[in-house]
């Protein structure tokens, strides 16, 4: 697929106020730095389309994006960890556990991975929580142009070796970087086959 117009729709914190076009919609989700407003822009291939992390509080809100006038791409904001006195938790916003789990176009959540970085807890959780809602994820390891290909595959490894522990199957995984723009043609293919699926 090539990406031919990209433009910003809407920004809220509530499912309600979201487009209803019923057109399909692909989110994009992890912990913040994780290089998720760089993979976006990547993948339109427009530098400025998500802001990155240099300005701060762009982020905390569901933003959809228009492909193509045909499909949506959605910037959630990142998740982390809220220290209680006895448990780590994953802190979030409840609306994106809301948006998550009763958008009904929502068709896949690209779970983007710090690829130098051996699998996280909060990683993890997020995606088992998806799992265990039904909701269909992709793994994204962001950042490979940092790691060499060795120190790579052994991350990959830990990773798939961690989930395998809960799943049968493993999502598909997709490998990035958004400096040499590796990854760009694999997600957008794969994004154009589900989306050509449904027509
Ligand atoms: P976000 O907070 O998840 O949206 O992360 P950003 O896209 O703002 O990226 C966080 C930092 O990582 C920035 O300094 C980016 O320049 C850097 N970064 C993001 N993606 C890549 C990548 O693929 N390769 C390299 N080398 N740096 C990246």
């Amino acid at each position: 697929m090539k990406v031919k117009t990209a433009e910003f729709v809407i920004s809220n914190t509530e499912v309600s106020k979201c487009p209803t076009d019923g057109l399909l919609e692909y989110a994009f989700i992890g912990r913040s730095n994780v290089g998720k407003s760089s993979l976006i822009n990547m993948l339109v291939g427009n530098k400025k389309l998500a802001k990155t992390s240099g300005r701060p509080g762009k982020t905390q809100l569901i933003n959809h994006f228009i492909i193509n006038n045909d499909w949506y791409l959605v910037d959630l904001p990142g998740y982390g960890y809220a220290k209680t006195s006895k448990t780590n938790r994953i802190k979030w916003e409840k609306f994106i556990a809301e948006y998550l789990t009763t958008r009904k176009t929502l068709i896949n959540i690209f779970v983007l991975l710090d690829s130098r970085l051996e699998p996280q807890k909060i990683d993890l959780e997020f995606m088992n929580w998806c799992g265990e809602k039904g909701l269909p994820f992709s793994m994204v390891f962001t950042k490979i142009d940092k790691l060499s290909s060795t120190a790579l595959q052994k991350n990959l490894a830990l990773y798939k070796k961690e989930m395998l522990k809960y799943w049968e199957e493993l999502p598909p995984v997709f490998t990035t970087s958004s400096v040499s723009s590796f990854g760009q043609e694999r997600i957008l293919n794969y994004i154009d086959q589900i989306n050509a699926s449904f027509k």
